[in-house]
């Protein structure tokens, strides 16, 4: 099992996971030139790509989906509530296809198993997902842990987790101040504090990979996120990998 990004931010998202002979796109953010020129970096065709999962309907997550899916006939997956949110951008496709945000489901090899998660949108989940041996967890929008996000990425062999934005950045920034309030509020975005606090509170013992996701351009550094993380694995603050607005990040294999 392995899995890439294309991409990572508020100016759209997507990652790749591989498992056999199975390939899904969690999330798509970009157009679809873009899209296609971003998976070409990784050696991924758009029609070698089972389905496309969604995490919510933000713009930077859903985006990119329907038109990308529509050109190259992907499967979509995405929550019930999602889909009653932006279900009509997907009006004449066949293959569209609504979960609850608990029940757990496979795409050919990988079995996906989504967490719901406080953000501000109509059924948003993030997803555990495994080939059988290893579990990817990923987890990025959302304002604040939970017991169910914390028990559900538990003993994960990786991670790619958000650090949205360091506190004092932020207050600092010149954002205007609601939204200043949306982000660091209980259904906005994690900041590297936050994240570290979840990383502390749950199973680290298997982890082969840990990436900082979802990094706000203006309010966060890579350096930031990363002492942030590194500091509760007690670990060399390059070990952990940085998904980047512009080139997500490469390759990571499970083995
Ligand atoms: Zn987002
Ligand atoms: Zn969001």
């Amino acid at each position: 099992m392995r899995f890439a990004s294309i991409g990572s931010g508020s100016e759209g998202n997507g990652l790749v996971v591989e498992a056999g002979a199975t390939r899904i796109l969690i999330d798509c953010g970009f157009g679809v030139r873009d899209t296609a020129l971003r998976l070409a970096r990784l050696g991924v065709a758009p029609d070698s790509l089972d389905a496309i999962l969604v995490t919510h309907e933000h713009s930077d997550h859903v985006g990119g989906v329907p038109a990308f899916a529509a050109k190259h006939g992907i499967a979509v997956w995405l929550t019930f509530g999602t889909l009653t949110v932006v279900g009509e951008r997907f009006a004449g496709m066949e293959r569209v296809y609504g979960f609850d945000s608990h029940d757990a489901f496979a795409i050919g090899d990988l079995e996906v198993r989504p967490f719901p998660v406080p953000h501000d949108a109509r059924e948003p989940v993030q997803f555990v997902v495994s080939d059988g041996a290893f579990r990817l967890g990923v987890l990025t929008d959302l304002g604040m842990s939970t017991p169910c996000v914390e028990q559900s990425l538990s003993g994960c062999d990786a991670l790619v987790l958000e650090t949205n934005h360091d506190l004092d950045l932020l207050a600092g920034s010149d954002y205007p101040y609601s939204l200043k309030q949306r982000i660091s509020g209980r259904f906005g975005h994690l900041h590297n504090e936050a994240s570290a606090a979840l990383l502390a509170a749950i199973d680290t013992s298997r982890l082969q990979h840990l990436v900082a996701a979802h990094l706000s351009q203006q309010n966060n550094t890579p350096d930031r996120a990363r002492a942030a993380l590194a500091a509760v694995l007690s670990c060399a603050a390059d070990w952990i990998g940085v998904a980047d607005q512009a080139d997500g990040f490469g390759w990571r294999a499970l083995a």
